[in-house]
C-alpha cells in the first residue's frame, strides 16, 4: 500500500509557503470582501467586518 496517510490539515484555510504556514484569507460569500481570521476562546472564526457575516470554522 502506498503512504496516503496524509494528516487531514486544513488545506482550504491555510496554504504551506516555503515551508511556513499562512492563513489563506477568504472571501466573504454574503458581500465579496475579503474576511479576517479570528481565534479566542470560542473557537476559529472568520468574520467580515464589511456586513458582519461569521464563520465559524470549529466549535468546542
Ligand atoms: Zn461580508
Amino acid at each position: 500500500m502506498s503512504k496516503e496517510g496524509k494528516k487531514r490539515f486544513r488545506s482550504a484555510l491555510y496554504i504551506i509557503e516555503g515551508g511556513r504556514i499562512r492563513l489563506k484569507n477568504r472571501i466573504c460569500p454574503r458581500c465579496g470582501s475579503i474576511m479576517g481570521y479570528y481565534r479566542d476562546a470560542g473557537g476559529e472564526r472568520w468574520y467580515c467586518g464589511k456586513c458582519h457575516y461569521t464563520d465559524f470554522i470549529s466549535r468546542r
